[in-house]
């Protein structure tokens, strides 16, 4: 099976890397070409172009920023879905919403292509030591073609039965990941403001049954004051962005997320888009 991968940013390059130390020989291709270098080096072959990447592919792999980049990646007038062959099976691990899954599973199948979305859960050092765990649009027959595959990257395939439904399960997540750490900066700042040592509460807290216990690998970087990044702030925003218009598309507003997402926009204003997301605590504190 020939195969492509496409998106080589902070995930993608650890996916990929773990598919080449497996030994699977891969097909590389990012807009910024520079990033597939450390790729060739383990035995990727490098594409000049996404068409050419996707030619004459069994199967595409894609890990973009958003819907955005996959919409002008794939699905646009100059996109490469239709570059790709007819029965060739198309695997986008890239967080969107659930909606624009599904049109990308209509224009694949229109293509003759078949569609899978894989978002993952686990971030830059659960991709490189390969524990993610993907949440896949389809049914257990329908991945286990490439479900040993997956496993290079990850430790988990969960099936959610139908196209879309993976990415449903990812907005749901990532939308409680971004109250999440807003809340837990919140918890540091009435406590510092009540005199209780803020290392004692970033070393005590996460280890409470009411924290979210993500929290616990955060604490360093608020210790520090440093946000080394590992999930990009803005993605964080496009996440809760997608989670509330796709409530709101319903006539309903989701209180918490909408008020969280304030916050990040004004972080991304203060120009921390790429710093990690658990610097919303820096934001909030300035
Ligand atoms: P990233 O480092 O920002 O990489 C984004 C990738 O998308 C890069 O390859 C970038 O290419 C490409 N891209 C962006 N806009 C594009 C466009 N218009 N056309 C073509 N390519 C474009 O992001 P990441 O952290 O790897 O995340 C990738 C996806 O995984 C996102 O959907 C994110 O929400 C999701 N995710 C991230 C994490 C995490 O912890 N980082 C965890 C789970 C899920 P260039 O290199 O040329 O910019």
């Amino acid at each position: 099976m020939k195969i492509t991968f496409i998106g080589l940013g902070i995930m993608g390059q650890a996916m990929a890397t773990n598919l080449l130390k497996n030994g699977t020989s891969l097909t590389v291709y990012n807009r910024s070409i520079e990033k597939a270098e450390s790729l060739r080096i383990l035995g990727a072959t490098v594409a000049e172009s996404a068409a050419k990447a996707v030619a004459d592919a069994d199967l595409v792999i894609s890990m973009l920023a958003g819907p955005s980049a996959v919409d002008q990646m794939f699905l646009s007038e100059s996109g490469i879905l239709k570059h790709m062959k007819p029965h060739s099976t198309w695997i986008d691990c890239s967080t969107v919403d659930s909606e624009f899954s599904r049109s990308s599973a209509t224009a694949a199948q229109k293509s003759g292509v078949s569609f899978i979305d894989a978002p993952v859960a686990g971030s830059k050092p659960q991709a490189e030591a390969a524990v993610l765990s993907f949440f896949v649009g389809t049914t257990a027959e329908g991945i286990a073609p490439f479900e040993s595959l997956l496993l290079q990257m990850g430790q988990k395939v969960i099936p959610f039965g139908t196209a879309g439904q993976g990415s449903s399960f990812k907005m749901v997540v990532n939308m409680l990941l971004g109250q999440s750490m807003v809340i837990f900066s919140e918890a540091i700042q009435l406590g510092t403001a009540l005199n209780i040592d803020t290392e004692f509460l970033l070393k005590t807290l996460p280890k409470l049954p009411v924290t979210a216990p993500f929290t616990a690998l955060k604490t360093d970087n608020i210790s520090n004051n440093t946000y080394p990044t590992h999930f990009p702030l803005e993605h964080m925003l496009k996440d809760l962005r997608l989670a509330t218009q796709a409530y709101s598309s319903a006539g309903k507003r989701l209180a918490v997320a909408e008020t969280v997402k304030a916050q990040f926009e004004g972080a991304a204003e203060a120009g921390r888009s790429r710093q990690d997301f658990s610097a919303i605590h820096a934001y909030l504190t300035s």
